[in-house]
């Protein structure tokens, strides 16, 4: 077990997207070479739709981020923030039939999640995933030789045991993690909390270059979001492109964000500043679900297949 991503997304075939995508991104590719120099130190979403299991989920999505930004998605229930996530890291099981997905300008449509991850993006997973058997400190240590060093082959040297030893030591004392906890397989009968801590544990060690972090906060009590939100901080916002998808302002508290999306039935509707985020808090989505009747519509219309899919 040598890559993050490889571990926990086993199941289902890349390549697996149909004749009519690989035409229109094509077609978006050739568009975009001739448009627009490409952006570097960002990562671009352009016109992404997506499905899972044939289902149409996200109908067009739009959204830059760049190195030293932070971004807030917010959005009721089963409106796609997860599923736009997934999509970004190259989840086998959620297929672009449409758009692209540009780093520095470079389409990685095609690429694994494991190459994504190598260079450098990272999601924290809203339900983490357990890989009983194999230790927090050995996954950690593979993965962080890798996005180190992306060019690694399958048995060529880690970083050696002493420097990360004293590295992984420091980033759990930050973040108040007993040692302890580097001993146990990841993610094995962790406690909601602990699985969390652990998504922010990996943050700290990979330093990824663009982050999604979707709902950190879930699970976690005031003052485990709170260390959560100071240690996004520490780790340092301005070197990371940073997407927080919440539902708490507690998690913003250390890193506002610059901009505020909201996500309904599969879109972005509206995209604001840090008020944007407060008024969500304070008054909950009425107000846009009144805007934006199509897009609520069409949650609406997922949600009721959600709650089908949970029966
Ligand atoms: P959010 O994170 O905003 O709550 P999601 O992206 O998790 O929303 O879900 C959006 C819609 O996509 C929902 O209707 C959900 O049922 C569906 N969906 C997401 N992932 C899967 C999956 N793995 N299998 C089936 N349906 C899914
Ligand atoms: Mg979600």
């Amino acid at each position: 077990m040598s890559r993050r991503f490889a571990a926990i997304i086993t199941t289902g075939e890349h390549g697996s997207r149909s004749k009519q995508a690989d035409t229109s991104r094509q077609e978006t590719e050739r568009m975009t070479q001739l448009n627009e120099p490409a952006a570097t130190d960002a990562l671009s979403i352009r016109n992404l739709h997506v499905s899972v299991e044939g289902k149409p989920i996200l109908r067009g999505v739009d959204l830059t981020i760049r190195r030293g930004e932070t971004h807030a998605l917010m959005g009721p229930n089963g409106s796609g923030k997860s599923t736009l996530g997934l999509a970004i890291m190259g989840h086998p099981k959620y297929t672009v039939t449409e758009g692209q997905i540009l780093l520095d300008g470079t389409n990685i449509l095609d690429w694994s999640p494991d190459d994504r991850a190598r260079h450098g993006l990272f999601y924290a997973f809203q339900r983490p995933v357990a890989i009983p058997g194999v230790k927090m400190a050995d996954f950690l240590r593979h993965a962080t030789t890798n996005v180190r060093q992306p060019e690694r082959g399958e048995g060529e040297p880690l970083i050696p045991m002493r420097e990360f030893r004293k590295e992984l030591k420091e980033r759990m004392e930050d973040l108040h993690i007993d040692v302890e906890f580097a001993r146990r397989y990841v993610n094995d009968g962790f406690s909601g909390g602990e699985m969390k801590r652990a998504e922010i544990l990996q943050l700290a060690m990979l330093q990824p270059r663009f982050a999604i972090l979707d709902e950190t906060d879930s699970g976690l009590d005031a003052d485990a979001v709170r260390l959560a939100s100071e240690a996004i901080a520490r780790i340092g916002r301005d070197k990371m492109g940073l997407l927080i998808i919440t539902h708490h302002d507690k998690l913003l508290e250390h890193n506002p964000p610059e901009y505020t999306h909201v996500m309904l039935g599969g879109r972005i509707v509206e995209t604001g500043g840090p008020e944007l985020a407060e008024e969500l808090y304070r008054h909950g989505y009425e107000r846009i679900r009144a805007a934006y009747p199509d897009a609520d519509q069409a949650n609406q219309s997922m949600e009721q297949k959600e709650s089908r899919l949970t029966v």
